[in-house]
């Protein structure tokens, strides 16, 4: 069990504060999303991350987490798995509104506007829970000055991981502040791998090579002079898109030298 950290006495280490769990809410068995306080003073841009934790035995235990709220949201939103065996998220899963969580104070990452130049159509390719950058940058109203359309593609294994993407676009449609801005200038493209509960079937990479997500988004294919792609997903992926994207002409772009398509991991492994 977790340690109650909404003590007078207790002390968060230096780099996080002291956030309040507002709500919680369980897609799968693996999959859950939770809403935290904001601090006055938390800045992020749209598809940053940050550090999340809990004190597990008296020790911080902090984590990489991308916030999937925008950033004129009052609330913090993160989109988290339910790692076997994983040391935060076996206690995090638990979490009830009202518990104490720990929050990092610097947010930072490449899925970034500042790490792209300018183009019309804006790609955001995400596997697994690397849609949580999108769920930012989609409900941004800088993505929509900037683009005049946005492509989020989610692919899944199952057509239940698929379910918080689909809610959350369902939201944004009929949101008051952004759903008009939005309007049908936002796609999205859902695909999974090992059943067969959406029309479309099979890894991105397949789909973006086969032209299936052209056909099926009516949108010409993947050219550098027009589109900007951000991408979030296991090693694997990122590193067979990251090929594919260079094949076609297009530069890996950064903070510090913004270019055409930028990556970032879901979540810790070999490297790219
Ligand atoms: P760990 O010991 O950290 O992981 C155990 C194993 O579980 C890993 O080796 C890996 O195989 C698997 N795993 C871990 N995270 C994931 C995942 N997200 N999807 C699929 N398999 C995973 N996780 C989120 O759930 N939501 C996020 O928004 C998120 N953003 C991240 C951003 C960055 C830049 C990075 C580097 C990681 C991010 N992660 C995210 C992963 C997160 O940091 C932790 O790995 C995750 O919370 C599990 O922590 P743990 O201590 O329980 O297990
Ligand atoms: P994941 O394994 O990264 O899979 C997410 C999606 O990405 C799947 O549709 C997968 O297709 C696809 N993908 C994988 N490699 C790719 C590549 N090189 N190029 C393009 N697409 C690629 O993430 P996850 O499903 O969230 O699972 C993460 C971790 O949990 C893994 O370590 C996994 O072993 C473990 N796990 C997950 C499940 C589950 O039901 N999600 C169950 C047991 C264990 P494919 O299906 O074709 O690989």
């Amino acid at each position: 069990m977790f340690d109650n950290i909404l003590l007078d006495d207790f002390t968060p280490p230096k780099t996080t504060t002291v956030e309040r769990v507002l709500s919680v809410k369980h897609w799968t068995d693996t999959l859950f999303s939770f809403r935290i306080t904001r601090p006055q003073a938390f800045r992020f841009r749209a598809g940053e991350f940050v550090m999340i934790g809990l004190m597990i035995a008296g020790k911080p235990v902090l984590r990489a987490y991308s916030i999937c709220s925008p950033t004129w949201d009052e609330e913090l939103e993160f989109y988290s798995i339910k790692a076997p065996g994983g040391q935060l998220t076996t206690e995090l899963q638990h979490i009830q509104p009202g518990d104490g969580v720990l929050l990092g104070k610097k947010p930072t990452g490449t899925l970034v506007h500042d790490a792209l130049v300018p183009g019309e159509h804006l790609y955001l390719v995400s596997t697994g829970t690397g849609l949580a950058p999108f769920a930012s940058v989609i409900r941004e109203p800088e993505t929509y000055d900037k683009f005049k359309t946005v492509i989020l593609t989610h692919t899944c294994r199952t057509g239940a991981e698929l379910e918080y993407g689909k809610e959350l676009v369902a939201a944004i449609r009929n949101d008051p502040l952004v759903g008009e801005l939005v309007g049908d200038r936002l796609i999205h493209f859902t695909s999974t791998t090992r059943d067969d509960s959406e029309t479309q079937r099979g890894r991105i990479t397949d789909l973006i090579a086969n032209g299936e997500l052209a056909e099926a988004t009516g949108m010409p294919a993947l050219d550098p002079a027009t589109d900007r792609v951000m991408i979030c997903g296991s090693d694997a992926m990122l590193r067979d898109l990251k090929a594919m994207m260079i094949e076609r002409g297009f530069t890996e772009g950064s903070n510090a030298a913004p270019a055409q398509f930028v990556i970032e991991k879901a979540f810790a492994g070999e490297g790219v």
